[in-house]
């Protein structure tokens, strides 16, 4: 099967098409060196033609003289204007192919990886906040220093509004504060960890340099600010990083609109027909309608009077599940298997002995061997809604599951912040504090009359409230995910938190989460760099 295909091209055919596919004989092949609007065209083509895809390569595309194929094709090494003027010339061509289609999904068939270097963590937030459609991946916290200066000094971005305004010299005096801190801190945090967990003869000293700095930079990490600046790299296809476009520009921050452009002007030049949409009149008018509700729903929010409560060090609170999840998601397991409707299947589930329905739990869930073993899409069925009050670095963390709905407040000082135990025994706390107590001051100060960018000031240590809702499937995933041993103590928590929030209302449904880590580890990353050097040796 799928070994040879039944249509035949002529030599000169299979010349021309060779660079452009894995293979001219088989029926399952890839493109490849092709520009991406030829391929999003190609495709949107291939879905209202009975023509096979090296056949429409071949026929509407490569010898097609209004296509503009050649020159694009050739310009593909070129410099970047070159290409530009290459596709623009060919645009209307492929405007025809790709709008002609009134499909908004023609602009997923297009991608392009996008370097966002040099913006604050407000920014790569709102990066990041993009959930089908773009994959980010951000510098570390945990294996990269922040303290290294670039020309301006300590890299956390000087943010316009306020440095225009009468705090620039304060602002710029707390930022350089933290970072110094953070600096100064690092030696004697690093070497506290060497003499309380010093090297054994089984550890390389990669894997324990490695693992001592991945534990000093993850308990230092609270004194950076909101303000300091990463790179994000984004892959992603057009339709997804038009919305973000749209979503960057209608953000209440100078610096994410500046983004919003600066990312429209680069995808112009890889994959301009795909995210053209982003600055026509409708891409406008949405983003305006995106600033516009969140205005009105604040003005909402300011009229209301809620008294506050009090929290404890961190809160993870289930608000909301439901009380019949267990009857739906066995219904959902046995539907596929069935051919009757699905409230009658519900019927019959109810009226079931709780024994046989766990029954049938435990047949769904299976053997699992690892957590890369997820149970099916009936998982899907219970939903979970989970108020959580964290650290900014946890938060930052988890933020980047996107499968779930996630939503945070502002980020503020007023929630007070988190100081890791082992600050207060090496004996830093004291400096630690004051950093931090020096950048809450100022963020209450900048609060009353820049709310907006006072975020930036605020330090990852702060705590910030999200809620997060999520179903049985991905509560899998995440829970087992980051309760994993190498992974940051404060997330680990807030995993084995959800766990028993979730275990206490629905213990049948959590029974199959086998690979929840409930442990405590003082170097977390060192079992995963003695794998690194397991793999490296071939063992
Ligand atoms: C120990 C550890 C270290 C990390 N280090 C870094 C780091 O240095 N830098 C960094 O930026 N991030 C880092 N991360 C975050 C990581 O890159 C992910 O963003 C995070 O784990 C959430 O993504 P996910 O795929 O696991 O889960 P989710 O986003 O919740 O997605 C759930 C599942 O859906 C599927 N899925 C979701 N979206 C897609 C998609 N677009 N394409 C295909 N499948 C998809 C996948 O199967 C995925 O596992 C780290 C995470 C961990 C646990």
């Amino acid at each position: 099967m799928f070994t040879h295909t039944n249509e035949h091209f002529t030599p000169q055919e299979v010349a021309l098409l060779t660079p452009f596919v894995t293979n001219v004989d088989r029926p399952v092949f890839c493109l490849r060196n092709l520009p991406e609007v030829v391929k999003g065209a190609l495709f949107a083509r291939y879905s209202r033609s009975t023509k096979s895809l090296r056949r429409l390569l071949l026929d509407e595309f490569i010898t097609e003289p209004e296509s503009g194929f050649a020159a694009i094709v050739s310009a593909v090494g070129d410099s970047p204007a070159a290409q530009l003027v290459a596709a623009r010339q060919a645009e209307a061509f492929y405007e025809r192919v790709l709008i002609g289609y009134g499909d908004d999904s023609v602009a997923e068939l297009g991608g392009a990886h996008v370097a966002c270097e040099g913006v604050s963590n407000i920014a790569a937030k709102l990066l990041e906040d993009s959930r089908l459609g773009l994959s980010p991946l951000e510098k570390s916290t945990r294996y990269v220093r922040f303290d290294l200066p670039g020309p301006d000094g300590y890299r956390y971005l000087r943010e316009p509004v306020l440095m225009a305004s009468p705090f620039a010299e304060r602002y710029t005096a707390t930022m350089d504060n933290l970072f110094a801190t953070y600096s100064a801190l690092l030696g004697p945090v690093q070497a506290w960890l060497q003499a309380q967990f010093p090297r054994d003869e089984a550890t390389t000293p990669r894997a324990y340099r490695n693992a001592i700095q991945a534990k000093a930079l993850d308990l230092l990490r609270g004194l950076l600010p909101m303000a300091t600046q990463t790179n994000v790299g984004l892959f992603g296809n057009g339709r997804a990083f038009e919305y973000l476009i749209i979503k960057l520009a209608a953000a209440p921050f100078a610096e994410a609109r500046a983004l919003s452009e600066a990312i429209q002007t680069e995808l112009d030049y890889v994959i301009p027909a795909f995210v053209k949409r982003a600055r026509s009149e409708r891409g406008k008018a949405y983003a305006a309608y995106l600033a516009a509700t969140r205005e009105q729903a604040a003005q909402c929010a300011a009229q209301l009077a809620i008294a506050p409560t009090n929290e404890p060090a961190i809160a993870v609170r289930l608000v909301d599940y439901d009380p019949q999840a267990e009857e739906k998601m066995v219904a959902a397991i046995l539907y596929p298997h069935l051919d009757l409707p699905l409230d009658s299947i519900l019927a019959s589930i109810s009226a079931m002995p709780a024994q046989e329905r766990q029954a049938i739990i435990a047949a769904a869930v299976g053997e699992r061997g690892s957590r890369f073993h997820r149970p099916g899409r009936a998982f899907e069925e219970p939903y979970y809604t989970f108020d959580i009050l964290a650290d900014i670095g946890a938060y930052r963390d988890l933020q980047r599951h996107r499968v779930l709905t996630q939503e945070r407040q502002r980020f503020t000082v007023s929630h007070g912040y988190v100081t890791p135990p082992e600050l207060e025994r090496i004996g830093v706390a004291p400096q630690y504090r004051a950093a931090l107590e020096q950048a809450a001051e100022l963020v209450t100060d900048l609060q009353r009359d820049f709310p907006n960018e006072a975020q930036y000031a605020v330090p990852f240590a702060f705590r910030v409230r999200w809620r997060m809702k999520l179903n049985l499937r991905e509560a899998y995933h995440l829970i087992e995910l980051r309760s994993a041993r190498q992974g940051h103590p404060a997330y680990r928590q807030i995993a084995q938190m959800m766990f028993q929030a979730i275990s206490a209302v629905h213990p049948t449904l959590t029974a199959g989460m086998r690979f929840v880590d409930h442990h405590d580890y003082d170097l977390e990353r060192l079992a995963a760099e003695q794998r690194i050097d397991q793999k490296r040796q071939g063992t």
